[in-house]
């Protein structure tokens, strides 16, 4: 069985190309599944955050034809929360756009490093300043 994998990625479409259907297009050809998790388009910018989801064959034929058509750079682990700050208010939970922020049993929040995107809203709501981003 093959195994599938997700990767997500920031991409930026390169300027001649920003009126072209080049998600579809990598989308058709390569049969790989891509979800856009933020996209910011001006007629001068087009960058997104995608989520691909295939075989390891298919993201990698994804990423050397998105690369055709712009940049891309992996997303990294970039999340830490602070516990001695932290005091699981949960004001952060519902500003996460992807989910990556949870309550376990124990009513204590939670990150998931796997999915967060790095957009930095949790940060901005958190009373406490208990969320760093790392830059790598
Ligand atoms: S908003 Fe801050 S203090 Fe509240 S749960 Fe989230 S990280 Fe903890
Ligand atoms: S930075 Fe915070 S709000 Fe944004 S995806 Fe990561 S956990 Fe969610």
């Amino acid at each position: 069985m093959v195994k599938i994998m997700k990767k997500r990625i920031y991409y930026w479409v390169y300027e001649k190309y920003i009126d072209k259907p080049v998600i579809s297009k990598v989308i058709l050809e390569t049969k790989v599944m891509i979800n856009i998790l933020m996209a910011k388009m001006s007629p001068q910018e087009s960058f997104l955050i995608l989520e691909l989801s295939g075989s390891e064959k298919q993201i990698e034929e994804a990423l050397n034809l998105l690369k055709k058509y712009g940049e891309y750079e992996d997303i990294p682990k970039i999340i830490e929360k602070n516990k001695e700050r932290c005091i699981d208010c949960g004001a952060c939970i519902v500003h996460c756009p992807v989910k990556a922020i949870y309550q376990d049993e124990d009513y204590s929040v939670v990150f998931n490093e796997e999915e967060c995107i790095g957009c930095k809203n949790c940060v901005k709501v958190c009373p406490l300043k208990a969320i760093k981003i790392f830059d790598i």
